[in-house]
């Protein structure tokens, strides 16, 4: 997939509030909740445009939406939007159809297909390690809620402490 992201965003530039902004690198970069970074395979930036694009939302939304046209430029709230977007139902369901419709045809791409089969993965971990500690407190009797729920508190209590410990 050919992104366009290796960092020449000279089309990019737009006047906001009277000041010159550029997409940014830093945009095509999703850091997870682990700490990780991953490429966002499907944002597009379009050279001659100047402007980005969700190339599955392109392919297969039956409405425009800010990332389904060539429009989308905002690089002030850029980062919010296209988080926004990527976390939408709608994205989703255009992503599961892209993967669908590519294995059908027998041309995998695999990239993509191994970040979103990661991330569930990743989520389906979280979820087992949380029912663990659960059903280890439940079993013994023991509270689960401390004095606040501040993550690295001494005071958080049973529950977010044992899950401080296991991540
Ligand atoms: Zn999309």
């Amino acid at each position: 997939m050919v992104q366009n992201n290796d960092g020449s965003f000279k089309n990019s530039e737009r006047l906001s509030c009277g000041q010159k902004r550029y997409l940014s690198k830093s945009c095509f970069r999703r850091e997870l909740h682990n700490g990780e970074f991953v490429n966002r395979e499907w944002l597009l930036y379009s050279p001659s445009t100047g402007s980005v694009f969700c190339f599955t939302c392109t392919l297969f939304s039956s409405k425009h939406s800010n990332f389904s046209t060539t429009e989308f430029h905002d690089w002030k709230n850029a980062l919010k939007c296209i988080s926004g977007h990527e976390n939408g139902s709608k994205h989703h369901k255009n992503m599961l159809t892209y993967s669908s419709r590519q294995r059908e045809s027998g041309q995998l791409d695999s990239v993509l297909l191994k970040q979103l089969h990661n991330e569930q993965l990743y989520w389906q971990n979280v979820l087992k390690r949380i029912v663990a500690v659960v059903k280890f407190l439940s079993s013994r009797g023991l509270p689960f809620r401390g004095n606040n729920e501040t993550i690295g508190s001494e005071q958080n209590g049973n529950y977010l402490g044992t899950l401080e410990l296991l991540s």
